[in-house]
């Protein structure tokens, strides 16, 4: 059979290890598989969120509420914009799906930084259009603007913070390239982990409304992460109008589930448990950053639910991966980013403990 050529150089997206697969290849009891690979929350859902769930669970005959109203009231509110600037997608992945969809064709090409989520490539590769990179894994605006005014790019992507890395733009730089761009290039900026950098510091604080006077920009937000619900898969695109009218047209009908539709409006108005999710994540991290520096390993300054170890070449990271899986720990090993590192994301404090002792093992720091 034969298929779309542009499907010839996409590689398949390469998701976190499942629980399932350590315990099948490693026989490691499933309540010891410790899984810090997806930058989910370690919380689990808020009690509110299950509740609601187990209560919409016999309405699950029936189509959620296409126009999703009260979940884009919600977050009207909470941004300050108008529901018609907001779309709803299955996770924000399917909001990028949707823009690249709706923009590009063979002739187009896309910007993003060196290391970066791996999804922005696949969307832009379905429509044929070619990938450029900057050099640096870290999103640095002369970089960025260089190959902008170069091929001048039908979408520019910026994911502050970032996911791979963790490191994050501050919003006057993110700013300062997206008044450089002209109109027939769309700027996707992808805040999946936006709670965490402005809880950490307001320097990188950006809100849609920030950038929404510029008629070319689109603002990605998830329930994913710091809201827990990264299996109900609900992401959200908040724009100017004419550009969420047109990326609307991508949507199939009832694309949330019921149960999600629930979860995210519940999940939008437990303010405590994004407080607690946020407070845990700090206390934990800098056990991270200590844990680091006592031990002599690089790491990137996280903005993130995330952190990104470094090794050097004594190290190699598919290695430490690799031992760190048969023992029943799932991280993220960034080889095939081409960085000899490691992506953990930052658990629970009993998680984190396990992860310290495993790591001092398998790189033999005792
Ligand atoms: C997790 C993530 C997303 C979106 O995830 P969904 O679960 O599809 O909402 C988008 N961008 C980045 C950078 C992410 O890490």
């Amino acid at each position: 059979m034969k298929f779309n050529d542009t499907l010839k150089s996409i590689k398949l997206y390469e998701a976190g290890k499942p629980i399932e697969l350590v315990v099948r290849e490693f026989g490691v009891p499933k309540e010891n598989v410790v899984k810090l690979a997806s930058n989910e929350n370690p919380l689990g859902p808020s009690k509110r969120v299950q509740e609601v769930i187990c209560a919409y669970a016999s309405k699950a005959n029936l189509y959620p509420d296409d126009s999703m109203y009260e979940l884009k009231d919600g977050l009207s509110k909470k941004f300050d914009v108008a529901s018609s600037q907001i779309a709803i997608g299955a996770g924000s992945d399917q909001i990028l799906e949707f823009i690249s969809r709706a923009l590009l064709s063979k002739e187009d090409s896309v910007l993003m930084s060196q290391v970066t989520f791996a999804m922005y490539e696949i969307y832009a590769k379905q429509m044929g259009a070619t990938i450029l990179r900057t050099p640096s894994y870290e999103h640095k605006v002369d970089e960025f603007l260089k190959l902008y005014a170069e091929h001048k790019p039908k979408i520019v992507y910026l994911c502050i913070p970032n996911n791979p890395t963790g490191d994050a733009m501050k919003k006057s730089d993110a700013l300062e390239i997206i008044k450089a761009v002209d109109e027939e290039t769309l700027v996707v900026v992808d805040c999946a982990y936006m709670e965490y950098a402005a809880y950490k510091d307001s320097a990188y604080k950006i809100e849609p409304k920030d950038i929404l006077e510029l008629p070319n920009v689109i603002y990605l937000g998830t329930f994913s992460k710091a809201y827990g619900l990264g299996g109900m898969r609900v992401g959200y695109g908040i724009a100017n109008e004419e550009i969420i009218q047109n990326i609307l047209k991508m949507r199939p009908p009832f694309n949330i589930s019921t149960l999600s539709l629930a979860a995210a409006i519940e999940a939008l108005k437990d303010e405590v448990y994004l407080e607690q999710a946020l407070k845990l994540h700090t206390e934990q991290i800098k056990r991270y950053e200590t844990f680091a520096k006592e031990n002599g390993i690089k790491y990137i300054e996280s903005y993130t639910n995330f952190i990104t170890y470094l090794f050097d070449d004594s190290r190699n990271s598919s290695d430490v991966a690799n031992k760190l899986l048969q023992r029943g720990v799932i991280v993220r090993d960034l080889a095939s980013y081409k960085l000899n590192a490691i992506r953990i994301t930052i658990g629970t404090e009993s998680q984190n403990d396990i992860l310290f002792e495993q790591l001092s093992e398998v790189m033999d720091l005792k």
